[in-house]
């Protein structure tokens, strides 16, 4: 592109020149001196700025004690279908406004914030645990605590379950809103029962677990789950750095026909101003404005604050990270740095693991444990299966079931196997269509069976690096 050549013409070049090369090659430091001369040009080395690093950067300062101080927890609401997270959050976002940004005109940014005996708590608007684990798949960890809302009428379903598990993988502590009791067939007692089974223990009945019973229609004790969650939060110490630069997560991202590129994103450490030269994931800019969830333009974000932010290049992705640089020509060759690795990332043979390359990986990255989901047609299978699993015994492997469960193989199962780099193993089940593009896609390896017995043999041989190769 710089030299207004085609891709033949240089490699002809090349080759006059006694270099061997084809057009998906790339070229040394020599080579690109030789061409330049070639062609008459001046080449200067960039100055390179490490974007491996990024991550680094991103953590430096979290060490760094010295400037930390309390921020506000951040708060994913996740359970079953239909159990209340919606009406949850809705109720918290209309009856905590506070007083001077009422009659605000409320932008949905993918995440709010409340203030409750004037503390602040962030609330990420994404229900859905799928969302939850996407995110995480792609590095970011943004939840604090997680809020598991379960209809007292209803009690534990599928996807509390799947809730449960992609908080535990996470290690995100969990805190139970047994909702809906109002309602006339409301047993929260018989609610948490069902979850004790799932390690979920209230404090009174010797666990570790908050448990609050709330009706989020009518507001009932929703204010105890905010001191509850205040107060956990207090216990687990967030702190953070405001003077450092900001770094976070992309929440959500979309193309705005006047705006352009938009991103909602989390600052995580540090202060965000406008004017701060950014690079989010691999895109870069400059934050052009940046507003709050009520439609307010703010010149600084400090750590916790959701903000919609203009100024980038291209749209990002939820769950990309971002950081910001002290000066644009940094952030700019590190936003290219960025996209040329993502790119070059893509075309790798990544390191997901399957049932074939399992014995190989696990020794490649001194893996001690394979992560495994079950999905089965009934609960009888599911539990066979897992007994049968953790009952192989291969020297200095572990087996760990993330997940499991009765139904097809949905998105939520391929997400979370994506964060937990698990294989998914299914008896009498398929994966959905949807579950099976994103498998394609991430290269998760779903594996069917029909036979127990089969599907205890070949999870073993492959433990042991003697799977017969499938063609
Ligand atoms: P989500 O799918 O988890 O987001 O569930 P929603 O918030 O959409 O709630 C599903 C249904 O349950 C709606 O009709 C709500 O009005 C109702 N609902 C939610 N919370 C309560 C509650 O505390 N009491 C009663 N009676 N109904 C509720």
């Amino acid at each position: 592109k710089i030299l207004h050549r085609a891709p033949a013409e240089i490699v002809k070049k090349l080759i006059d020149l006694g270099i061997m090369v084809n057009q998906n090659k790339s070229l040394g430091k020599d080579t690109i001196e030789l061409l330049a001369v070639a062609y008459h040009i001046k080449a200067k080395e960039k100055k390179q700025v490490n974007i491996s690093d990024i991550d680094k950067m991103f953590k430096k300062e979290i060490n760094n004690k010295k400037h930390l101080v309390p921020r506000p927890p951040v708060i994913t609401i996740m359970g079953h279908v239909d159990h209340g997270k919606t009406t949850l959050l809705d109720y918290l976002r209309h009856s905590h406004v506070a007083a001077h940004e009422a009659g605000g005109i409320t932008q949905d940014i993918g995440a709010y914030q409340i203030k409750e005996k004037g503390k602040t708590i962030t609330f990420l608007d994404t229900p859905g645990h799928a969302a939850f684990s996407a995110m995480r798949a792609r590095g970011a960890r943004i939840t604090d605590l997680v809020v598991l809302v379960v209809a007292a009428d209803d009690g534990v379903m599928p996807q509390t379950v799947e809730a449960i598990d992609h908080a535990k993988a996470a290690k995100t502590p969990i805190i139970v809103a047994i909702n809906k009791i109002d309602k006339p067939g409301a047993n929260p007692k018989k609610v948490t029962n069902q979850l004790t089974r799932y390690g979920l223990i209230p404090e009174k009945w010797g666990g570790n677990t908050i448990f609050v019973n709330i009706s989020a229609k009518l507001g009932t004790n929703v204010k105890e789950l905010l001191d509850m969650i205040i107060l956990k939060a207090e216990v687990m110490e967030l702190k953070a750095n405001p003077k450092q630069n900001a770094a976070g997560s992309v929440i959500e991202s979309k193309l705005d026909k006047g705006k352009g590129p938009v991103a909602s994103v989390l600052v995580q450490e540090g202060t965000m101003h406008i004017e701060d030269p950014i690079v989010v994931g691999d895109t870069f800019g400059r934050v052009r404005t940046m507003t709050n969830e009520n439609g307010k333009p703010l010149k600084s974000a400090g750590p916790s604050t959701p903000v919609e932010i203009t100024g980038l290049s291209s749209v990002p992705e939820a769950g990309d990270r971002f950081v910001v640089f002290d000066h644009e020509k940094d952030a700019r060759a590190a936003g290219e740095q960025r996209a040329e690795q993502a790119q070059m990332e893509r075309r790798k043979q990544d390191n997901t693991v399957t049932l074939s390359n399992l014995f190989s990986t696990m020794k490649k990255n001194d893996m001690k444990k394979v992560n495994l989901i079950i999905k089965a047609d009934v609960q009888g299978s599911v539990e066979a299966i897992d007994s049968s699993l953790k009952d192989i015994k291969v020297k200095g492997v572990l087996v760990s079931i993330v997940h499991s469960g009765v139904g097809a193989i949905n998105e939520s199962d391929v997400t979370l196997a994506q964060a937990t780099n698990a294989i998914v193993l299914g008896f009498n089940v398929r994966p959905t269509p949807q579950a099976k593009i994103q498998a394609e896609n991430y290269k998760v390896d779903i594996r069917l069976y029909d036979v127990i017995y089969d599907l205890i043999d070949e999870v073993k041989s492959a433990m042991k690096g003697k799977l017969a190769p499938k063609y």
